[in-house]
């Protein structure tokens, strides 16, 4: 039996990767950092099937314990802090984890067991400013925000420790992935349940800042075998992974409220409201998973339309 272990149980991407790992027949273990409430939504259903350790992408020697116990054949660097916009409020501390924190955890690695192989979650963040459209894994990184430049330190690191240690290291290049289970700080989020609870007549409007960035949205129970593809293979290497399509958050706001049967969306819109704006923006991003489909098989499955659907009835569901 494979053994897994994820950091960062807790969040969106890990949940649907624990999930696909307990069907492919690993053990799978997974880290959560202390905190004073239980914070085990998105895994709850399956939290019998896996093994909780504690790890702190700010503690080292918290991630070499939980290696030493899980005996991992493969380890999911999935924590960080994700949120783009904390990323100026928070700046060093996103680096402490976001970045250095790729670092604590491949040094654990390295000492505990280098034959351990070895995913980190990078982000299309790091190509911010776009230098070519659209992005592939040779475009030039112009990241536009702390969390944005803290991943491209994670993305080098574990180059680095490739190159430097032989370890099998990837990096996967992810474009804007979503699901029922994102965050409500999120942009597609915070839409999809401001769209439910204004159905239902819980909300009256439903605030953001800008609505002509554009994102490659995909679905995150897509992507997160693309993830494990990449640890299959015979070499370790960096993909991108991405729908290859991108949107405007005033479609995924016209989509949604549609999804409602409400056609006019400006009557409970209100946008370029100051507090959600970004101090820099990423206008635009839109990814060539070429590479992806040709050496691990890998394309997208759900559709830009059926994402966004089953965002919004899965909050329909749950303001209900
Ligand atoms: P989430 O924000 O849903 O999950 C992040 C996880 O990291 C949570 O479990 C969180 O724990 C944990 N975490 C945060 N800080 C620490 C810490 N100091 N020590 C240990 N754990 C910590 O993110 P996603 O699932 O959406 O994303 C997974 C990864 O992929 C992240 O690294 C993200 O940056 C990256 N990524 C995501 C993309 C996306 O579109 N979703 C796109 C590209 C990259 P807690 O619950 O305690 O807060
Ligand atoms: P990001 O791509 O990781 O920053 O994901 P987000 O979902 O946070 O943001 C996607 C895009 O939506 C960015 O260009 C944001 O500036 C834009 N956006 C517009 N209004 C909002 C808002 O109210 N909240 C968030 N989170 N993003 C918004």
């Amino acid at each position: 039996m494979k053994k897994a272990l994820i950091t960062g149980i807790t969040g969106q991407d890990a949940s649907y990767l624990a999930e696909f790992l307990l069907k492919k027949g690993y053990k799978v273990f997974g880290t959560t950092r202390r905190s004073s409430t239980v914070n085990n939504e998105r895994i709850v259903h399956i939290q019998d099937q896996i093994t909780i350790l504690q790890g702190d992408l700010l503690d080292q020697s918290s991630l070499a314990s939980a290696l030493i116990e899980a005996e991992p054949d493969e380890v999911y660097n999935l924590a960080a802090q994700s949120f783009v916009k904390t990323s100026w409020n928070q700046p060093v501390l996103t680096g402490e984890f976001t970045a250095l924190g790729v670092t604590r955890l491949l040094e654990a690695i390295r000492v505990v067991n280098p034959k351990i192989k070895f995913y980190q979650a990078s982000s299309s963040e790091m190509f911010g400013k776009v230098t070519e459209s659209p992005q592939k894994e040779t475009t030039r990184f112009h990241p536009r925000s702390p969390y944005g430049v803290a991943k491209v330190y994670g993305h080098y690191i574990t180059v680095n420790y490739r190159e430097s240690f032989d370890i099998f290291a990837c990096s996967g290049i992810l474009f804007n992935h979503e699901s029922p289970r994102r965050g409500l700080e999120f942009v597609t989020r915070k839409i999809s349940n401001a769209v439910a609870r204004i159905r239902l007549n819980k909300q009256d409007k439903l605030e953001l800042g800008s609505l002509e960035p554009k994102r490659d949205w995909g679905f995150a129970g897509d992507y997160v075998e693309a993830m494990w593809l990449m640890l299959q293979q015979e070499k370790p290497d960096d993909y991108v992974i991405a729908t290859g399509e991108n949107h405007s958050v005033k479609e995924f706001v016209e989509l949604a409220f549609k999804v409602v049967g409400i056609d006019d969306w400006r009557k409970y819109t209100v946008w370029d409201k100051k507090e959600h704006m970004r101090p820099a923006e990423v206008d635009y991003l839109i990814g060539d998973y070429g590479k992806a489909k040709r050496v691990l098989g890998w394309t997208p499955k759900t559709s830009f339309k059926t994402l966004v659907e089953m965002m919004v009835k899965a909050d329909l569901e749950r303001e209900k």
